[in-house]
C-alpha cells in the first residue's frame, strides 16, 4: 500500500498539467495597432454619441407608433426602428409590409385617415421581421410580391405570413383609383425577391434593408445574401428620381444625399479592405509548430490583422459621419474582406 501512494500523485500531477496546457489562451499582448473600437465579442463600455442627423421626430409613447405623410394619400408609419407604409385611394389602402412590432397599430394609423378597407397587401421581401405581422390586419384579398418572395415564403411555411396571391417577376404596375406603385426587381442583393417600391406621383421610394439613412448599415451589409449585388443595387437605388426614401429601419425617412454618404462609405471600406490584404502577410508572429499543423489557426490571425488595419483606416474619417459606426465597424471589414477574397 504504502508504495503505490508516490505513484498517484504523480499520475494526478501529471493529468492537471495536461488539462492546464490544453487550455486555449488569450493572447499574453493584443495585436499591434489594436483599434479602441471594442472587437466582435467584447463589450463596448461606452458608445459613440448618436449624431443628430441620424435623429428623426419623436414617437408618442402612448401611441408607439407615428404617422408621416408623404404625399398624395401616401403615409409612413414607424416605431422610429422598423418602417412600413399604407396608400389610401377612392375605394381602399394597400398596406405595405407589416413589421411585427407594431403590426397592432397598423390598422389604429390607418383608421386616423381613412375607413376604407384594406384591399392590397405588397411584401418588400420575405423576411419575418418585415411581414410576419400581417395577420392583424385581417383577411387581406390580395397579396403581392415578387416570385422568389412566393418560394422563400413556400418553403418557410409560416402561418404569420402569408402565401401572395399574385406574383411577378420584372416588373408590376399596381393602378388601383387614381394612384399608382410601380413594383421592381433589380436581382439579388438583400435576399431573392427583394423589390423597390416606387410612387411616382409622390416621388416615394421603399427599399427595405439596403439603405439606412444617418446609420451605418445593420451588421454584415445587413446581413446581404450577395455582397456584390448589395454593391450593385445601392447604384440601382440612385439612378430613381426619389424625393423620399423609405429603407425600411431607423427613425427617418432619407435622401439622395444619404444614399451617396452610404455608397461613399461601401467605397472606402472595400478600398480599405482590399489595401489590408495586399499588404498583410500570413503567419507573422506565428510560432512555428502552429504554422506548420494548424491553418486554421494561421488563417484566422490573417484575416483578424486584416481587420484591425481596415477598422484602423476607417475610423479617422467615418466614426462620426454615421451612427453606430462603433458598433458595427468589425462586422463590416470582416464581411467585405471576405466578399474580395471569395466573390
Ligand atoms: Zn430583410
Ligand atoms: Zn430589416
Amino acid at each position: 500500500m504504502a508504495s503505490k501512494l508516490p505513484l498517484m500523485i504523480v499520475a494526478t500531477v501529471v493529468a492537471a498539467t495536461a488539462r492546464a496546457t490544453d487550455r486555449p489562451v488569450a493572447g499574453d499582448a493584443p495585436y499591434r495597432d489594436m483599434p479602441r473600437i471594442a472587437p466582435i465579442g467584447a463589450r463596448i463600455s461606452h458608445y459613440l454619441p448618436v449624431p443628430q442627423d441620424a435623429k428623426g421626430p419623436a414617437i408618442d409613447p402612448a401611441k408607439g407608433y407615428r404617422l408621416q405623410e408623404l404625399g398624395k394619400g401616401l403615409y409612413l408609419i414607424t416605431d422610429n426602428a422598423y418602417q412600413s407604409m399604407f396608400m389610401v385611394y377612392e375605394s381602399g389602402v394597400v398596406v405595405i409590409d407589416a413589421p411585427p412590432p407594431y403590426a397592432a397599430h397598423i390598422v389604429p394609423g390607418i383608421r386616423e385617415v381613412t375607413d376604407k378597407p384594406i384591399t392590397h397587401l405588397i411584401y418588400s421581401h420575405s423576411h419575418s421581421d418585415h411581414i410576419a405581422g400581417a395577420n392583424a390586419l385581417g383577411k387581406v384579398p390580395t397579396i403581392i410580391a415578387q416570385a422568389e418572395t412566393k418560394r422563400l415564403l413556400a418553403r418557410d411555411n409560416d402561418p404569420q405570413r402569408p402565401l401572395p396571391t399574385v406574383t411577378f417577376e420584372d416588373r408590376y404596375s399596381l393602378k388601383v383609383g387614381s394612384q399608382v406603385l410601380e413594383l421592381s426587381y433589380h436581382a439579388d442583393a438583400h435576399e431573392p425577391g427583394n423589390i423597390f417600391i416606387y410612387a411616382p406621383a409622390q416621388q416615394t421610394l421603399m427599399v427595405v434593408d439596403m439603405v439606412f439613412p444617418g446609420w451605418m448599415p445593420w451588421r454584415r451589409f445587413a446581413v446581404a445574401h450577395d455582397i456584390p449585388g448589395y454593391f450593385a443595387q445601392m447604384e440601382e437605388i440612385r439612378k430613381v428620381p426619389f424625393k423620399t426614401l423609405v429603407g425600411g429601419h431607423v427613425a427617418r425617412t432619407g435622401t439622395h444625399a444619404d444614399v451617396d454618404r452610404q455608397i461613399a462609405f461601401l467605397q472606402d471600406l472595400k478600398a480599405a479592405a482590399a489595401k489590408a490584404l495586399g499588404s498583410t502577410k500570413p503567419g507573422e508572429g506565428l510560432d512555428a509548430k502552429t504554422t506548420q499543423e494548424n491553418p486554421w489557426a494561421v488563417f484566422d490571425d490573417y484575416i483578424d490583422r486584416v481587420v484591425i488595419q481596415c477598422v484602423n483606416t476607417l475610423t479617422p474619417t467615418w466614426e462620426n459621419r454615421l451612427a453606430a459606426y462603433d458598433v458595427y465597424i468589425w462586422d463590416q471589414c470582416y464581411s467585405m474582406e471576405q466578399s474580395l477574397r471569395i466573390d
